[in-house]
């Protein structure tokens, strides 16, 4: 049993060493003696994998011990799963554990009785801002990979939520674990921590260079890889660990490279190496685990990875999705899949360690620079920190490639030798400060600009800066924008100027949005708000909408003119009652309309035009202009234009996933993943909820526009045309097989109460379980399919 562990609930030593831990770290000795479990905070800046985890464990359960509560915040969403199941071992302590992901804007009630609460650090900020009563109670918070406030777009938030916990909590203790960066000291100092800063590894990490015949090792040892002509030289170094047994197994690798295209092609290359050396017993597995892997979702991307799974080789990268990602990390983690090509998200964060790290590309492309840029040094550091598997391998490798001597020379000066950049705060520019200005003033952090300015004096900004009067510059140009925008209102009478969020300010930043999008909505509702100057264009003699691109679009087709609301549970909402009838005005307000303006705010990610992309999408603006909102820039405006356009794509990515186009059409025709379609719709569902908010504070909007504001939304959520909508809110439906159901004449949610079981089950193509289900969902009270058979109707038959 660990010995020098107390304050700890009784009994937890015994449970780690149950675990084998048989004792601690030394970097975790070291957090101990710093006072880690007595409440006093610490910086632990120490290599990937060697238990930095555990280090905020005992914080965080020593802090539960004496009666408190803790914040655990890590960087990606998909670790808060993780880090959950992770914690809920400790749940026969009698400690519990919630995590908190989903949308921004809500206050997380039943957080409060949890003691330990896991989030992103865009979710701590937005708890923050709702009000969460529970924050006042935090003892202790813990920031995973806090060197991550280096990044520009999502670094300043934990640093201004942490700057927030702390000033909410004067007695917090603060433990932030990071990557071993070049200035742990100032991050240290910023948060009036201890540090503990460590290369001390569990496990032997060699790192060298390949070139040519052999892998030279930052210890001056060589090891003979020689590598044919015309042969590939990272299939040759995962075929040479594969060939290296130790412990009766042969070694896995991690290949790193620069781009999900090579991630793919990678992995498909790589069958042939892992292919030939599956065991029977390995093939079966594997083929067992592809079948899950397609039956995850039915697109190009599920059916390549399940090709390379079912020969041992894998890609992973975030345009998968997360379903396929967490089956391969576990298989991989299984010894079942050999080797797995990644992009560098990999190596932030999930643990799948492998015997050798291959990082193939040291450039990436980058978009803003225009160019290939070589990584940066904690990148690469992170990736061959996932070399060596603790209890597994003797030791791990990371091989960088070099295919000249003098690249090797400059990969050992730039990598190998060469320590981590130090951290820097993004904090002084204005994107960032636009939206955490208005959150500290909303929220009650300071009223007046000094107030402001001192509370910003918390953030490690202010602990780094050499030039004062940056921030205070950068604040001001915000504030200025924020004022002329109506967010906020300033008071220049007396000793320091006041400052207070509007009502409309309030809500911005309740729903978590950035002002500039809030603004950019709230300008394109106003367009089409009643002062007779929005566009009413587009609306065939029916008043109804015919998208252009519509093949299949029937002309008996009510469009969303008639749809009801049956099934739906929004009852409260004045603008909700009834369907708008046939008989209004046109519509003002298209779904394409709604969602380009969505995504010509800056909390979209655009997609990027390709070549070709601007003559195509100028075409599509000039015939779809009417149903955009607000002015076309000029041609001549390039870069507003351009933005225009990519906006416009990113639109009609949008406008195809919900008039049904499949996802692999979609994936194809702009050049996407899977997992990207998801993102982009979900952060467009996102926005149109907030713009329904929003719609409510433009003077002039009726209650048609706001209903088709929702229906717009409705239809990303599902993934379908109008007159799906009700079939697809049924659970296990979906947007395929409520097409299916509709075909077959089953039209509503109470159809399928009534419809011929037989009907139903041909529709599902015959599965059972499924249909049954899906009936029971409906609320049919006698849903079993026994005797049923689906051959027994013609209709269903059809389909
Ligand atoms: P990090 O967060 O630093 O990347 P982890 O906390 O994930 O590293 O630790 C890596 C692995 O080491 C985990 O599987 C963990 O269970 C194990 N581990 C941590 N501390 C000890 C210890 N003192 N003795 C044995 N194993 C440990």
């Amino acid at each position: 049993e660990p010995s020098s562990l107390s304050g700890l609930p009784a009994g937890v030593g015994e449970a780690l060493e149950a675990e084998g831990v048989a004792e601690l770290y030394p970097p975790q000795e070291a957090a101990v003696e710093a006072g880690v479990t007595d409440g006093e905070s610490l910086v632990a800046a120490v290599p990937t994998a060697s238990g930095k985890t555990l280090i905020a464990e005992l914080a965080m359960l020593s802090s539960i011990e004496r009666g408190g509560k803790a914040l655990y915040i890590v960087p990606l969403r998909a670790l808060a799963s993780e880090k959950k199941a992770e914690f809920e071992r400790w749940e026969e302590f009698d400690v519990t554990v919630g995590v908190s992901t989903g949308n921004y804007d809500s206050d997380g009630e039943w957080l409060a009785s949890r003691d330990i609460i896991v989030a992103t650090s865009e979710k701590v900020d937005s708890l923050i801002r709702n009000g969460a009563p529970w924050i006042d109670d935090l003892t202790c918070v813990v920031s995973d990979e806090v060197h991550l406030v280096d990044d520009s777009h999502r670094g300043p938030t934990l640093e201004v939520t942490l700057a927030k916990l702390r000033k909410v909590n004067p007695g917090l203790q603060t433990v932030a674990l990071s990557a071993t960066v070049g200035n742990a000291d100032v991050i240290a100092d910023w948060l009036d921590a201890e540090l503990v800063e460590s290369d001390w590894r569990p496990i032997e990490l060699h790192t060298g260079v390949h070139f040519g015949n052999a892998i030279n090792f930052d210890d001056g040892s060589q090891r003979e890889v020689p590598v044919e002509r015309g042969e590939d030289q990272t299939a040759r170094l995962v075929a040479d660990a594969l060939d290296t047994e130790e412990d009766g197994q042969g070694g896995s690798s991690l290949v790193f490279v620069n781009s999900r295209r090579n991630a793919e092609s990678s992995a498909r290359k790589l069958t042939d190496v892992t292919g030939p050396r599956l065991t029977g017993d390995e093939r079966d597995r594997l083929r067992e685990l592809a079948e899950e892997i397609r039956g995850v979702s039915d697109t190009d991307t599920s059916e390549d990875l399940a090709d390379a799974v079912e020969e041992g080789s894998a890609f992973h990268h975030a345009g998968l999705a997360s379903e396929h990602r967490s089956l391969v990390e576990d298989a991989f983690r299984d010894r079942l899949i050999k080797c797995v090509s990644a992009t560098p998200t990999l190596a932030a964060g999930v643990n799948t360690p492998a015997r050798r790290v291959i990082v193939r590309d040291w450039r990436r492309y980058d978009g803003e620079f225009g160019g290939m840029k070589p990584l940066d040094v904690l990148e690469v550091h992170q990736m061959c920190g996932r070399a060596g598997r603790p209890g597994l391998d003797p030791y791990g490798e990371a091989v960088l490639l070099a295919n000249n001597a003098d690249t090797r020379e400059e990969l050992f000066e730039r990598y190998v030798w060469a320590e981590a950049e130090p951290v820097r705060s993004k904090l002084a520019a204005e994107p960032a400060l636009r939206t955490h200005v208005l959150a500290t003033v909303a929220s009650g952090f300071a009223a007046t600009r000094d107030g402001l300015l001192s509370f910003l004096d918390n953030t490690l900004y202010a602990t780094q800066t050499d030039d004062e009067g940056r921030l205070a510059a950068v604040t001001d140009t915000v504030l200025d924008y924020l004022e002329v925008n109506g967010f906020v209102e300033r008071d220049r009478d007396g000793g320091s100027e006041g400052l207070a969020a509007t009502g409309i300010g309030h809500t911005v930043s309740r729903l978590y949005l950035d002002p500039m999008s809030a603004a950019e909505i709230l300008d394109g509702l106003r367009t089409v708000a009643d002062d007779g100057s929005g566009p009413v264009g587009s609306a065939d003699a029916d008043g109804e909408f015919v998208a252009a691109d519509d093949p299949t679009a029937d002309a008996d087709d009510p469009g969303f003119t008639t749809y009801t609301r049956a099934g739906e549970d929004e009852p409260d909402d004045p603008a909700s009652e009834g369907p708008a009838s046939a008989g209004d005005a046109a519509p003002a307000v298209t779904p394409l309309g709604l969602y380009h303006l969505v995504s010509r705010t800056p909390d979209t990610y655009e997609l990027y035009l390709k070549s070709g992309d601007r003559e195509e999408y100028t075409e599509v603006c000039y015939e779809r202009e009417a149903e955009l909102l607000g002015d076309t820039p000029s041609e001549y405006e390039d870069v507003r234009f351009e933005d225009w356009l990519a906006a416009l794509k990113t639109g009609r990515l949008l406008e195809d996933w919900a008039n049904e186009v499949d996802e692999d059409r979609i994936a194809e025709r702009y050049g996407v993943g899977p997992g990207d379609i998801r993102g982009k719709v979900d952060t467009a569902e996102w926005l149109l909820r907030a713009a329904e908010t929003l719609a409510r504070d433009v003077e002039g909007i009726d209650g048609d526009t706001v209903v088709q504001v929702r229906e717009a939304r409705k239809r990303l959520e599902y993934g379908v045309r109008e007159e799906l909508l009700d079939l697809a809110g049924v659970r296990n439906v979906g947007r395929k097989r409520a097409r299916r159901l509709y075909e077959a004449g089953i039209e509503s949610r109470a159809d399928l109460r009534e419809a011929d079981k037989a009907v139903v089950l041909g529709a599902l193509r015959g599965r059972e379980r499924t249909a049954e289900r899906i009936l029971e969902n409906a609320g049919r009270e006698d849903p079993s399919l026994d005797g049923v058979d689906p051959d027994s109707s013609a209709s269903a038959a059809a389909t």
